[in-house]
């Protein structure tokens, strides 16, 4: 008999006869693996585990553990959701359905819309199919035979697919009992192992995502092998929508935006405005104490400006059109470089005056498309806390080496105590794509590298992400509940210093150019405070908090004490609450609890006797009582030393 011979990935050499499938060699390896089996891998390419091997190769049998495996895993669960589909609603035109992050989705053409109630009748069949461990089967037909069947069975999307798709005579389908789907596979052995799976959302799309073309209903679920993964998945998003900035911005009436006035434009309320004072008055001290000037620039200029800078070009889609005043055109700023290069040109610069920081939050306009705009994290004006750095080549490591130190400390302040730094270089294969000299690249992406290895940050390193002016360094914080956000950038910039002739006379009396970098460390005021809304779930350090403590009188008989109290705590500069209403104390304790303020102070005839104040807090709850001072220099210690709390 022919045999052939399978190498494994630890280097081991089996010899089978021709034809052995991946399956049978998990067996013989260990049962365990066998049962844990999902598809297996030959000379990079997924099969099936079923799938007779035919000649000598490499072979990994992938489990759980291997990423591409559990997509397959998720590919599977699509296919069941089809099954189901098709079992309940037979007249359904099938689409596509790919496994995505976290599970899957298949879509549908159906003149009625799916329902929750019909999404739990789904899952119910979806559960009855995979009890059945129905086989996931691999069939070659005929492209003709194909199209007939589908064309049969007025599946007019499939047979576009399979006209598309298809390019050898004989076509790949997988059947899951009597469901059939035109497919490259692979696919797990049966259906017995999908388990941990639930039905998220019906979502519209448009058939290959081509505006114009029919309407398709999407059916997303979320899938993973083992139910524990699901459970701690579907938490995590428990968790992110009980921290969503949106709705805690309106339960704590921080911040609206106002159809009138047009998306994607903030209107921060009194209360989500001490928040942003707090966070600028910190942010302006540092910037001094770092060494920056603090400036102010127009928020239109001419729109020659952005023909010099170059935004009309490779910016124009971005920015609100221009308008005219007298003539001439004029251009909201979407950038707050341009000006910052005005101050810096405004008269010629000596070399002892470098570097130069300035540092402005600048409130810039873009246009972004209705459909991607989300609350504070993607708007349309938005206030960044921006500076540019202009400097000498020897003076560039200090300079970023400041920055990201600068960076930490805002980590820090707020809270952060996780975060991702990537390094996005040029592509070393495209030269010609970006702006600047191969020296002055190579010496940038040095002293970016330079500087986090003498710092000893980690940092990932991505070639061909840099933008086309300059390479740069991006910090991405990691949220209470794990998630990774995009904040701070340190962009070097080879391109305006260029367009705008800037110079500097040098030691050596002639000029030379200077280096740029742009910088910021929120990103935008209004992106950081969404990200802070969901980081603290609402509950804002006291330093931040609009209201620090809530005055709570039992009843009105300690009306007097409670207003002298209050009265005491504002005299300390506090911002305090006083809660007069007629209310139940528990009513008056739970709606401070809502409203998420550090400390209330519960008063009654014992603490007006003694001059003290029983503290709750709003996670430690009962503190005890205190005296009115030491309170008061309790909270100005915690506050002084911004703890998080
Ligand atoms: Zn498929
Ligand atoms: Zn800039």
């Amino acid at each position: 008999m022919e045999t052939i011979q399978i190498t494994l990935p630890d280097g081991a050499k089996r010899e089978v006869p021709n034809g052995t499938t991946a399956a049978q060699i998990a067996r013989e390896i260990s049962p365990r693996l066998a049962k844990e089996a999902l598809v297996a891998r030959t000379n990079g390419e997924l099969i099936d585990l079923s799938r007779p091997l035919d000649r000598s190769t490499t072979l990994s049998i992938l489990t759980a553990k291997d990423p591409d495996a559990v997509q397959v895993f998720r590919h599977s669960a699509a296919h069941l959701l089809a099954a189901a589909v098709l079992e309940l609603y037979p007249n359904v035109k099938l689409g596509i359905g790919p496994p995505i992050e976290n599970g899957f989705f298949y879509e549908f053409v159906r003149e009625e819309p799916f329902t929750p109630e019909d999404l739990e009748k789904i899952e119910a069949k979806m559960h009855e199919l995979a009890a059945k461990d129905i086989p996931n089967e691999r069939k070659l037909i005929p492209k003709p035979e194909a199209l007939d069947l589908y064309r049969k069975s007025n599946q007019e999307f499939k047979c576009e697919l399979v006209e598309e798709k298809a390019t050898e005579p004989l076509v790949s389908f997988y059947t899951t009992g009597k469901f059939i789907d035109f497919c490259r596979g692979p696919h797990i052995p049966s259906t017995g192992r999908i388990k941990a799976f639930k039905l998220m959302n019906v979502a519209g799309a448009y058939w290959k995502g081509q505006e114009g073309n029919p309407q398709m209903q999407r059916i997303y679920g979320a899938c993973f092998v083992e139910q524990k993964e699901l459970d701690e998945y579907l938490h995590k998003l428990e968790e992110a929508k009980r921290r969503d900035h949106r709705r805690l911005g309106a339960e704590l009436d921080l911040f609206s935006i106002e159809e009138d006035a047009g998306p994607g434009l903030i209107f921060w309320h009194p209360k989500g405005g001490i928040i942003r004072r707090q966070m600028e008055d910190w942010l302006r001290d540092e910037l001094v104490r770092h060494g920056y000037d603090l400036v102010f620039t127009p928020h239109v200029m001419r729109l020659h400006l952005w023909e010099i800078s170059g935004h009309t070009g490779f910016y124009k889609q971005n920015m609100f059109g221009p308008m005219e005043v007298e003539k001439d055109d004029y251009q909201l700023k979407p950038m707050n470089c341009p000006g910052h290069i005005l101050i810096y040109k405004s008269r010629l610069r000596s070399y002892r005056e470098l570097p130069i920081r300035l540092a402005e939050l600048g409130t810039v306009y873009r246009y972004e498309r209705s459909g991607v705009l989300h609350g504070l994290l993607r708007v349309r004006g938005f206030t960044q806390d921006d500076a540019h750095i202009f400097c000498m080549p020897d003076q560039i490591e200090k300079e970023i080496q400041d920055c990201v130190e600068f960076a930490w400390d805002v980590l820090r302040v707020f809270g952060f105590d996780r975060y991702e730094v990537e390094l996005s270089a040029r592509d070393p294969e495209k030269p010609g794509d970006y702006a600047g000299t191969l020296e002055e690249w190579e010496r940038a992406e040095a002293a970016l590298t330079n500087t986090l290895k003498r710092m000893n940050v980690p940092y990932k390193y991505m070639p061909g992400e840099a933008v086309f002016y300059g390479p740069k360094i991006d910090v991405k914080l990691v949220d209470a509940i794990g998630r990774p956000w995009q904040l701070t950038t340190v962009q070097f910039d080879f391109n305006l210093p260029r367009r705008f002739k800037l110079e500097y006379v040098g030691e050596d009396g002639s000029r030379h150019q200077p280096l740029m970098v742009h910088r910021a460390l929120w990103g935008s005021v209004e992106r950081f405070f969404g990200v802070l809304i969901e980081h603290y779930a609402g509950a804002f350090p006291a330093w931040l908090a609009p209201v620090q403590a809530s005055v709570l009188p039992v009843s009105g008989k300690f009306e007097e004490y409670a207003k002298r109290v209050a009265q005491q705590l504002k005299d300390a500069g506090f911002r305090i609450h006083l809660d007069e209403r007629n209310e139940k104390l528990q009513a008056k304790i739970r709606d401070a609890q809502l409203q998420k303020i550090p400390y209330m102070l519960i008063l009654g005839g014992k603490e007006a006797e003694a001059g003290t104040v029983s503290v709750r807090h709003r996670s430690k709850g009962d503190l005890g009582p205190r005296p009115v001072e030491q309170f008061i220099k309790d909270l100005q210690e915690e506050i002084r030393s911004r703890t998080i709390a």
